[in-house]
């Protein structure tokens, strides 16, 4: 037994050398770029239904829909997917898949499709992105295949998922997506059940957060601002409060997706941030 261990001792001593030269590896290359997934048709009275303690008053807002490709390497990721074109006054004119390729990217190339939610502004265009995984908080993957679904929850857009048993992660803690910090899904339930929010720490412009709908414009994301149809009250003020805390530490840039006074946090389509 006693023989045995100098050999031991060489052996985890050689694998620290192995591990050596991934260290040295330079990281892959970040990039995210915002598409343009619709705009609110008509202003928004937020004092209706984006609040549950009667915090507006005349306090209306015009929402965009915000749809983002992330490229790391030579993977992409695909984070919310808008409406589906032509279906609604506020869908966008133009198909994601469309977008991709004035990009070069087609939606095969995707290899995940990560959804803050599952309301229908969210996931019309989950479609062509036929070989990629898609990322979804547990609570709400179990909301679209409930066999009575979750009220808001758009069943229709994930036929191809249910119909073809596409590849799907419900997620149940945070998601490092390509395992080496760069691309985090985040847990922030509370609009939904499985509501995440997505952390792209990019090397010139530092650290986005990505909101979803953890709040839906500035004023509720300040003022820990909860809607009336949120699913869970409590769970949408600690998201908030969790999302808050990240930002302070990392220094990091909160882009509320559907506020338009933070599309200009990112450069404007095709270019990307780095
Ligand atoms: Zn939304």
């Amino acid at each position: 037994m006693l023989r045995a261990l100098p050999l031991l001792v060489v052996g985890v001593c050689a694998n620290v050398f192995v591990g050596l030269p991934a260290v040295a590896q330079s990281p892959a290359e970040l990039t995210l770029t915002r598409i343009d997934c619709g705009t609110g048709a008509t202003p928004t009275d937020v004092g209706q239904r984006f609040t549950d303690t009667f915090a507006y008053k005349d306090l209306k807002l015009t929402f965009t829909f915000s749809c983002y490709v992330i490229k790391h390497g030579d993977e992409y990721m695909v984070w919310d997917t808008g409406f589906a074109p032509g279906t609604n006054p506020n869908a966008p004119t133009v198909a994601i898949a469309d977008r991709l390729k004035e990009l070069n990217v087609t939606p095969e190339q995707v290899k995940y499709v990560g959804i803050s939610h599952f309301h229908g502004d969210h996931t019309g265009q989950l479609e062509p992105f036929k070989n990629a995984t898609l990322l979804i908080g547990k609570g709400d993957w179990d909301g679209i295949t409930a066999p009575t679904p979750m009220l808001g929850a758009n069943v229709a857009g994930f036929k191809s998922w249910l119909a073809e048993s596409r590849k799907v992660e419900p997620l149940t803690a945070d998601k490092d997506v390509f395992g080496d910090g760069s691309v985090i899904v985040l847990r922030t339930p509370g609009h939904t059940p499985g509501h995440s929010s997505l952390l792209v720490r990019l090397k010139d412009m530092g650290p986005v957060l990505l909101s979803g709908d953890l709040a839906h414009f500035r004023e509720n994301y300040e003022g820990n601002g909860v809607p009336i149809f949120n699913f869970d009250r409590a769970a949408t003020v600690a998201s908030i409060e969790r999302m808050k805390q990240i930002a302070a530490n990392l220094k990091a840039t909160v882009v509320i997706q559907h506020d338009v006074r933070d599309i200009a946090k990112l450069p404007a389509f095709p270019a990307a941030a780095k």
